[in-house]
């Protein structure tokens, strides 16, 4: 996210500064709409280009290594995974891990008329024949429509609910920007908040050095209190 200004082309509007969510929530405090609907556009539109490689990826690595009963949940905008699932999901035998995008996905559209059907933006609800609608991609703070969008308001409730009940959570290369605090939140009530840790575990995987995991959770722990 940090040089996402540049990369979209979106300078102009966003500055050139590290965190592109709080320039951007700085357009929206400023009442500046137009501008605002061009950076969710630019964003929508580099995303949806992006494609994965045609050789095993990281992704394929991931999902197949997973369970029918693990899930996914991701902030991503970009469609590596909805991507990664439909290119595997026809394997035999195998069954993929739901995924749930928190924060909207530029390969995920919601039928406007029925609630409950989602798949791949633009095709057809086999509910009602209409296309499946953009899901709108959130931005962290500034939106604070989660509750306003069906399908973002179930991923969250989902996360909530599993997150609390989990036996193992892994995070796979998050940041947990100041900017997103919703996201933090979601960690600490649903899992830090739990009376009982006695057996379970949380893995971080990220390229960062190795830390002091106790400390990290000590005082995780703090601040959810
Ligand atoms: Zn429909």
């Amino acid at each position: 996210m940090n040089d996402l200004a540049e990369t979209v082309g979106l300078t102009s509007i966003l500055g050139s500064g590290e965190n592109f969510e709080l320039a951007y929530e700085q357009l929206i405090r400023q009442g500046c709409d137009h501008e605002a609907a061009r950076v969710r556009r630019a964003v929508w539109d580099y995303f949806v280009d992006l494609e994965l490689p045609d050789d095993v990826t990281v992704y394929d690595q991931l999902i197949l290594s997973l369970r029918a009963k693990d899930l996914i949940f991701t902030f991503n905008w970009d469609p590596f995974l909805f991507d990664t699932w439909a290119r595997n999901s026809c394997i035999d035998g195998v069954q993929l891990p739901e995924i749930h995008f928190l924060h909207g996905n530029v390969r995920v559209g919601i039928c406007k008329g029925c609630c409950g059907k989602w798949g791949r933006v633009f095709t057809v609800c086999p509910e009602c024949g209409d296309r499946f609608s953009e899901l709108p991609l959130l931005f962290p703070e500034s939106d604070k429509n989660y509750e306003g969008n069906w399908y973002i308001r179930s991923a969250w409730e989902q996360a909530k609910e599993l997150i609390a009940n989990a036996f193992t959570v892994t995070v796979f290369g998050y940041g947990a920007p100041a900017s997103d605090r919703r996201a933090v939140e979601l960690l600490k009530r649903a899992w830090l908040s739990q009376e009982s840790h006695v057996f379970k575990q949380v893995e971080v995987v990220d390229i960062k050095k190795e830390i002091d995991c106790d400390s990290l959770y000590n005082s995780a722990k703090a601040c959810s209190k």
